[in-house]
């Protein structure tokens, strides 16, 4: 077998382990949980992470579009599975057919979900993206309570649930319970969900009837204490050539490092083109032979050059740009804390034409 050009080796027994980790956790609050696989499952690839996802003890799928949603179905996923934001204009009557409940924040989305639709109303509670205004709340309920609907959850999301005692998350929690109590009021006896990954490892009072948790089912840890976590993303290459330098001569465009030394190279095939940030140039290191070594020279759209000093490095040889990092490697943690953004864009954009996915672990 050739070994890899770019390859995404996903860890379903890794997906496995973290689902149950946090079931179990929801579970103390009695809470259910439900695995959030929008964006194609944050770059895993939302079927098979749905499947180990639902086997390890998830009961609720969550995606964003209806086109996610009907992928699901297509493939005979039958799973309770909430979709929460599409165009207005959008035909919902196939999700609707097709058991997806649908998140509603205003008037109209009730209509457009239409009557025997199962709808889940969101309260903007100061995250200030979608979800009704609690001002708005009162009228939204009480179109629900008599449209046809049913209304099977109200719910909510946070702002910062990742900074564990930020005033909002309360804050948050009591314009929550407000809104619930309207609800009540108005005759409904919704289900309520509002915590993301981070409040179901840190608030399990707000953990309520279900969960939402996308991150920490991919491994990576939205908090900053440690969790028993496993990263189910590797990224993957191989060495494709490799040259003796003479100590004077530069690297890539812009000739930005020289050696100072004799040195021996390595050529890896990927580039900015497969999911590594030209940003980090200058910035990274890659597990080669068993070793961290540093990337040199810039980021290409198609190639990166690695410093091996004299090691005996051969073509052919795995090149590993972010994994566990059980094995002393990089982790998407790490590009994300080094150009300043956060692993969830790191490993969502790794869904790639050039990039192959391959699933490791029980299907
Ligand atoms: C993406 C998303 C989640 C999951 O958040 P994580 O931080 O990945 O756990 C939960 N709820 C909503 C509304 C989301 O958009």
């Amino acid at each position: 077998m050739l070994p890899p050009r770019a390859e995404v080796v996903v860890d379903l027994d890794a997906i496995r382990h973290n689902t149950a980790l946090l079931a179990a956790r929801a579970a103390e609050s009695g809470a259910a949980t439900m695995v959030v696989v929008k964006a194609d499952g944050y770059g895993h690839g939302a079927l098979p992470v749905a499947r180990a996802a639902l086997d390890a003890g998830a009961t609720w799928l969550g995606v964003v579009s209806v086109a996610e949603a009907m992928s699901l179905r297509e493939a005979g996923v039958r799973a309770p599975l909430l979709c929460w934001l599409d165009v207005p204009g959008t035909d919902l009557r196939p999700a609707v057919e097709s058991d997806v409940d649908i998140g509603v924040s205003t008037v109209e989305g009730l209509r457009a979900a239409g009557p025997g639709a199962a709808v889940h109303l969101k309260i903007d509670t100061g995250l200030t993206r979608n979800g009704c205004p609690p001002d708005l709340w009162p009228e939204l309920v009480a179109e629900a309570a008599s449209s046809g609907v049913q209304v099977r959850a109200i719910w909510s999301h946070l702002a910062c649930a990742d900074e564990p005692g930020h005033p909002s998350i309360d804050a948050q929690a009591k314009r929550f319970d407000d809104a619930y109590d309207i609800a009540l009021a108005a005759g409904l006896r919704p289900m309520r969900h509002l915590a993301n990954s981070a409040a179901t490892l840190s608030r399990s009072d707000l953990c309520f009837d279900l969960v939402r948790v996308g991150i920490a089912v991919y491994g990576l840890n939205p908090l900053p204490h440690k969790e028993d976590l496993v990263p189910a993303m590797t990224f993957r290459s191989s060495v494709v050539l490799t040259k003796r330098l003479p100590a004077g001569e530069s690297v890539s465009y812009g000739q930005t490092w020289t050696s100072t030394v004799d040195t021996t190279v390595a050529l890896v095939p990927v580039g900015y083109a497969d999911g590594v940030p030209r940003t980090l140039s200058g910035r990274m290191d890659v597990l080669l032979g068993g070793r961290r070594r540093p990337v040199v020279g810039r980021v290409c759209m198609d190639q990166i050059v690695v410093d091996c000093g004299d090691d005996p490095v051969r073509v052919g040889d795995e090149v590993v740009l972010f994994g566990t990092g059980a094995d002393g490697g990089p982790t998407a943690t790490e590009w994300a804390d080094t150009i300043g953004t956060i692993d969830y864009e790191i490993v969502t954009g790794m869904y790639r034409p050039r990039v192959t996915r391959r699933y490791v672990g029980e299907p």
